[in-house]
């Protein structure tokens, strides 16, 4: 067996290969880079897909993740509650726009923000909650929406793991005030260098995210800035590439949900945790991510093996040498740390095969005999 990797992009170009270089080569000849026509219509999709009224394209999930707390008003002095459990972005975002960081534990069966653990963490000082579906779990909105209506404060969901994902049936996107994408390319929706997006179903929000991205535009006339805004543009060849594989992307997640479960009807060992859905959830599968307390050894032989795995995040936010300034110490967030010391993503990917999902897990449940 060759290795197999934790994500193979190579492997999806080659099946797109040719819609990729025809919608490449027609951007060349049109020759339309910024907001042309590709990007209009991939906003207009994206937003479809998401079940949203609007969604903005953007030069980033990072960008993307600052211009909706900025837009939504959250400012210097300003709290934003998030989860210690996630990839950095989410916290530079809420630093980059001024505000303080303030952590939540999570909820151990999902690994997303624990409502229960909200109560004491609200203040006069809170203008949003952003919470992470991470790994492509969605987070328990709906109580969420309920606290942000009773105390006036904004929700971005930091979507950038779960292009795809539902709650209570319906697609995320248009649940939050704002709900925010990567196209990162390893994600579940990859361009083929930086991309991002914000999808919402507030007009006026969307209107304005829109000109800020473009030095502050709001109409077409170039020379003519309602606002100060800069340069968070997605590029229209990224567009281009997004439109040929958003055609795919529900076929990709039920790809990636039937391989997930595959993993977990073939590993079977008491020293592994599967991951979990909650009732309300349709998981997307970003990552296929177990819990072990033999993690490291188990990391280790694989590696061995020539399986590839990765763990997501060795080091929790609040334990993070650039966030000391925080002053949160070890033991503070207790389930976020066995977290991090006990997941292991697997390897997942439409593409991957069976037969390769079947090696991994005889290998893992030979591991632990
Ligand atoms: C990928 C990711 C981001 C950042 O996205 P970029 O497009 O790489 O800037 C933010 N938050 C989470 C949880 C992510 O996984």
């Amino acid at each position: 067996m060759n290795e197999i990797q934790l994500v193979n992009l190579k492997k999806q170009y080659e099946l797109l290969r040719e819609e990729i270089n025809t919608a490449i080569s027609s951007t060349l000849e049109n020759s339309k880079f910024i907001l042309g026509p590709e990007t209009c219509k991939f906003e207009k999709d994206f937003a479809a897909f998401c079940d949203a009224k609007y969604s903005v394209a953007l030069s980033s999930g990072t960008d993307a993740l600052k211009l909706a707390l900025s837009t939504l008003g959250v400012k210097r002095g300003d709290e934003v509650i998030t989860v210690p459990n996630t990839f950095i972005a989410t916290v530079e975002a809420i630093i980059g726009v001024g505000a303080k960081p303030v952590f939540c534990e999570i909820e151990e069966q999902t690994f997303t923000l624990d409502v229960k653990k909200l109560n004491g963490l609200i203040t006069e000082k809170t203008k949003a909650i952003l919470p992470v579906d991470l790994y492509g779990h969605p987070c328990d909105l709906s109580p969420i929406m309920d606290l942000a209506e009773k105390h006036d404060f904004s929700v971005v969901e930091d979507a950038c793991q779960a292009h795809g994902a539902k709650y209570g049936g319906k697609m995320i996107g248009g649940i939050a005030h704002a709900t925010v994408f990567s196209f990162y390319p390893s994600k579940n929706l990859g361009s083929y260098g930086d991309g991002g997006a914000i999808t919402t179903n507030d007009e006026e929000l969307a209107g304005k995210i829109s000109a800020l991205r473009d030095h502050g535009r709001l109409t077409h006339e170039k020379y003519k800035h309602d606002y100060i805004g800069g340069n968070y543009r997605m590029d229209e060849l990224q567009a281009a590439i997004l439109n040929v594989k958003l055609k795919y992307l529900e076929k990709w997640i039920e790809a990636r949900r039937n391989l997930a479960s595959l993993y977990s009807k073939l590993i079977d060992s008491k020293h592994v945790r599967h991951p979990e859905e909650a009732s309300y959830a349709r998981h997307a599968y970003y990552l296929y991510v177990i819990r072990s307390k033999k993690r490291d050894m188990l990391k280790k032989f694989l590696l061995s093996e020539k399986i590839c795995c990765e763990v997501h995040y060795p080091l929790p936010l609040h334990l993070q040498p650039a966030l000391k300034f925080l002053g949160r110490k070890k033991g503070d967030f207790e389930i976020t740390e066995q977290c991090s010391d006990t997941v292991l993503s697997l390897p997942l990917y439409p593409e991957l095969e069976e037969k390769e999902i079947m090696y991994i897990s005889d290998k893992i449940n030979k591991f632990f005999k």
